[in-house]
């Protein structure tokens, strides 16, 4: 066949088998039309899995009679102006292909009606032509109707899953919406049925009770970090929203919601940022409820990726990435609390507990990655506590003012010497300890890369590493916490586990394999001294209930607990 351009009839199917995969992309786009049209209500009816109709209802601000036909051509948009606005854009849609998408492959009816105008418009749409047109009373507000999706695309059509299948991704999609925008009233119907709704009362908390229940909701916590809040771009994101405490884990990735400015979106990049800050609270094979919104300028974000826009892209990924992190992971240590009894522990505590700062090694004001753990992370102080013995060479037993508490020695030294190992750098006054001889380090060639952008870093950890032939090099110094301890393997097992981490994400995890491979183990008996020294030790960190790699340092047992246990009141 001759090379020549295709039919205009051709390229609008092929466009808009790109947006309308399912009837739940049609549900989707008509509902992001109507909320950037500023509805505060929205009603979402389906029949026959979608297929034999969908309709969405809204009381936005409609669109004025002259203007109903051309929303469907394609590449109508109210939405952008220029080039410029391409770069930060607020709205939802953008691209005007969503009507125009679907007018080709189903039937559509409008009706809509402008705020202002005494009548609304009628529009009919067959193959994308309108058919019929005409004034018909409305209230502003929009009503599109979408009839025998796919009738004309049997392959589309043969392609779909049942009924109940579609039903379930449509009330899917309204749920992420719903959950999105808490300001908005929502009914979803299926088949007659009211299978959503949600009171519109800005309250996030209200819109999870709909979509996942009361037993969910009541173990909800709130993610609050404001970033972004609108005007100057200011650097790191805002994440808000609510994540589920480990007891209501899930076994499917389906209860993570991610938006960024409001947009549901599918990033992995978030959704790992999620699952990490739940590192070590979570089972093997379970998943966390959350919900997140991302909240950045919209120059920060490139959401024209794909048609269905339901992918972006940040500009600074490694920022957007350690923000949620850390925002859930506040959210979630709070939840752990251990009980602050200020006066004992202030009398307890000589020096009130050290905010450790985390100095950018990057400098200017690439800070933000960093410099908000000292002044985020909550310093939630200890109770004195007594120590009673040893529980299988592991676990540190002791008493409280409110209850028993048992402390997994190794998890809880790790975090003692996390904080002392990111003091001493930050205060160029690491302890190093010179070999007795020069000490030979082979290595492979991945480990090879790693180590050789990185001397510098090691460097201000204590480790004297200077190159000696054909991967190898010779060690000199090491970080007198390591000196009797195998650094060899430490060094491997840090180069093996790093790639192209940012500068300060590099140091924290040197600092954390340098904690882990120092600490005490489990099975090491402990004297009483050493005990008591360990726990003193612990109560003036700041983060003293969590090892760095996020795992419990502590199990606490409160004197309620035991007198339930007992059958005492
Ligand atoms: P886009 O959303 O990318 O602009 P669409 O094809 O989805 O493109 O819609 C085209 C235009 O039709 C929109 O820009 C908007 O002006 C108008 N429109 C669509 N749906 C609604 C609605 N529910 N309320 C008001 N205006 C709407
Ligand atoms: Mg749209």
């Amino acid at each position: 066949m001759p090379i020549r351009v295709l039919d205009p009839q051709v390229v609008s199917r092929i466009a808009a088998g790109e947006v309308v995969e399912r009837p739940a992309s049609v549900v989707k786009e008509l509902v992001e039309n109507s909320l950037d049209a500023g509805s505060s209500q929205i009603s979402i009816e389906v029949r026959g899995g979608g297929v034999s109709l969908i309709r969405v209802m809204d009381n936005g601000v409609g669109i004025p009679p002259g203007e109903a036909e051309l929303a469907f051509a394609r590449y109508a948009t109210s939405k952008v102006g220029n080039l410029e606005d391409l770069e930060s854009i607020s709205s939802l849609g953008f691209r005007g292909e969503a009507l125009p998408s679907i007018a080709t492959v189903a039937e559509v009816d409008m009706v809509t009606c402008a705020a202002g105008e005494p009548v609304g418009t009628y529009l009919s749409l067959k193959d994308g032509v309108a058919v019929n047109q005409g004034s018909r009373g409305r209230s502003p507000g929009t009503t599109l109707t979408v009839r025998n999706l796919f009738r004309k695309l049997p392959a589309r059509l043969k392609f779909l899953k049942s009924p109940a299948t579609e039903n379930s991704h449509i009330a899917h999609v309204v749920s992420q919406y719903a959950l999105a925008f808490p300001e908005v009233k929502f009914a979803l119907f299926i088949d007659g049925r009211m299978t959503l709704t949600t009171p519109g009362s800005s309250r996030l908390i209200d819109s999870v009770t709909q979509v996942y229940g009361l037993e969910v909701a009541r173990n909800m916590l709130e993610v609050k970090n404001r970033g972004w809040q609108g005007g100057a771009a200011i650097v790191p994101p805002g994440v808000t929203g609510m994540v589920g405490s480990p007891a209501i884990s899930r076994s499917s990735r389906g209860y993570l919601s991610l938006f960024v400015n409001r947009r549901w979106v599918s990033s992995r990049l978030l959704a790992r940022a999620v699952e990490e800050a739940y590192h070590g609270l979570l089972m093997a094979g379970k998943h966390p409820v959350a919900i997140i919104n991302i909240s950045l300028s919209p120059e920060e974000v490139d959401v024209n990726i794909h048609p269905t826009k339901i992918e972006v892209k940040f500009g600074n990924e490694h920022i957007v990435f350690t923000s949620v992190q850390r925002a859930v992971r506040q959210a979630l240590i709070e939840l752990v609390p251990v009980p602050k009894i200020e006066e004992v522990a202030t009398a307890y505590i000589s020096s009130p507990p050290k905010q450790i700062s985390w100095p950018s090694v990057i400098g200017g004001d690439s800070l933000t990655d960093s410099a908000p753990v000292a002044s985020q992370t909550p310093a939630v102080s200890l109770p004195a506590l007594r120590v009673l013995g040893q529980l299988l060479g592991s676990y540190i037993i002791a008493e409280g003012p409110d209850g028993l508490y048992l402390i997994d020695q190794h998890a809880a030294h790790e975090r003692i010497l996390f904080e002392k190992i990111k003091l001493q750098r930050s205060r160029q006054e690491v302890e190093v300890q010179g070999l007795l001889e020069p000490v030979t380090f082979e290595v492979n060639p991945k480990q090879e890369e790693v180590l050789k952008s990185h001397y510098e870093n090691l460097a201000e950890f204590g480790f004297t590493i200077e190159p000696f032939g054909e991967r190898t090099y010779l060690v000199r110094a090491v970080p007198s916490l390591l000196y009797s301890q195998d650094w060899a393997g430490m060094l491997r097992e840090l180069l093996d586990s790093l790639s192209g981490e940012g500068k300060d994400d590099w140091a924290e995890k040197v600092a954390i394999s340098i904690a882990c491979h120092s600490a005490v183990r489990a099975g090491q008996v402990l004297t009483n001294d050493e005990m008591r020294e360990l726990i003193r030790q612990l109560e003036q960190v700041a983060i003293p209930h969590t090892c760095p790699h996020g795992r419990p340092t502590m199990v606490h047992l409160s004197t309620g607990q035991l007198k339930r246990e007992f059958g005492r009141s």
